[in-house]
């Protein structure tokens, strides 16, 4: 059997690594935190450094195919593997979903709307992106953000300083505020021969700025959904990708149902893709380790209807009733600290089928 290489050894990697293992394939996990929940259930652990090259070079040696689960990883490191070792995705989709501006430059390309923005360096070009998109907005680091970290909305001008500070003299994007009443992914996959599967759209609530349920069916109509479905496609041809997406969307009332505006890509598994390993024959982690594997894609059929909501920090104490529930699926990651806002696992509740 093949040998799969991860890069990032979180939750993500773990669930990975388990459909992986499903297939025979061996996984090595590669990151520098000893503790990585993914390597208690890897074949191997390499724990190194991103830009230890020689680390690199021994999982590019060991591996028939390297992925990643978390797209911070340098696009260096990605690069460096690609010489040596066939990386699924590849850079450009990595660059590409760790630069907001690039991330909807390409969206808009695409036919994909977004929300209006402007790229901001210094005072004078926030001062400009205010006077041209109007308040309120929402100022983004252009890269490194997650669970809204690197944000700051502005409601008025005096809040243009503060802004600015909190971006630590960083690029930044000024995004106009999108007036959405859903928010909504997709999760789609696209194989080596370059068929395209996706998942039904899915809904998705945060608090505290971190994903804390996602309902399928989303209350979206036939139309919106559609349109998602074309702009992964278009977005997972242009980068001729392999493996799976997310595309997170603003779904905006309109006269008859929804505007859809692209609000970012993740070039990898995602949480609000979780409910498919309880309410699908093929998960979105096994769809995408037969897309890097080169086996063929499973269509992406739902049996169920389904809620899937995170079990953050201390609400992992719920686990004694959410065992005792027929209807739910379980899945902790293995984290031994129950930390604030830190994803601890999460279950799905399904609930027949639409
Ligand atoms: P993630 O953890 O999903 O990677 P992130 O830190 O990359 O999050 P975004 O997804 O860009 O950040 O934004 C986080 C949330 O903030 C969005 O899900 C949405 O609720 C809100 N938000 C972001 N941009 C806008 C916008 N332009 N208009 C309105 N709301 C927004
Ligand atoms: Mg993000
Ligand atoms: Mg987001």
């Amino acid at each position: 059997g093949a040998t799969i290489g991860i890069l990032g050894g979180g939750q993500l990697g773990r669930m990975l690594a388990m459909a992986a293992a499903r297939f025979s394939y061996r996984t090595i996990i590669f990151d520098p935190d000893a503790a990585a929940p993914a390597a208690q259930l890897a074949s191997a652990h390499i724990c190194a450094g991103y830009d230890d090259q020689s680390a690199l070079d021994r999982l590019a040696e060991a591996c028939d195919v390297v992925t990643y689960e978390f797209e911070n990883v340098p696009v260096e490191t990605v690069r460096h593997l690609a010489g040596k070792v066939p990386v699924r995705p590849g850079a450009r989709a990595l660059e590409t979903a760790q630069h907001r501006i690039l991330e909807k430059e390409m969206a808009r390309r695409l036919g994909a709307e977004t929300a209006a923005f402007a790229p901001v360096q210094n005072r004078a070009d926030l001062d400009a992106a205010i006077a041209s998109l109007g308040l309120p907005a929402i100022l983004k680091t252009t890269r490194f953000g997650y669970d809204g970290k690197g944000q700051a909305r502005l409601t008025s001008r005096e809040d243009a300083a503060a802004a600015l500070e909190a971006m630590a003299g960083g690029p930044a994007i000024l995004e106009s505020f999108v007036p959405f009443d859903r928010e909504v992914s997709l999760i789609a996959a696209r194989g080596i021969d370059g068929t395209v599967t996706a998942f039904d759209l899915v809904e998705n609530e945060h608090r505290n700025h971190i994903l804390h349920r996602s309902t399928v069916p989303a209350s979206i109509d036939a139309a919106a959904r559609q349109e998602a479905t074309r702009i992964a496609a278009a977005i997972l041809a242009d980068l001729d990708y392999v493996g799976v997406l997310a595309v997170e969307f603003f779904a905006v009332p309109a006269e008859t149902g929804h505007r859809l505006l692209v609000n970012e890509i993740a070039p990898r598994v995602h949480n609000s893709g979780h409910w498919t390993e309880a309410a699908c024959v093929v998960s979105q982690f096994e769809q995408h380790i037969r897309a890097i594997a080169g086996l063929p894609l499973q269509p992406a059929l739902r049996h169920s209807d389904c809620v899937m909501q995170n079990l953050i920090g201390e609400e992992v104490d719920r686990l004694p009733e959410l065992a005792d529930d027929p209807a739910i699926f379980l899945h902790l990651y293995g984290k031994k600290d129950a930390r604030p806002g830190r994803k601890m696992g999460h279950f799905t509740r399904l609930v027949g089928k639409s």
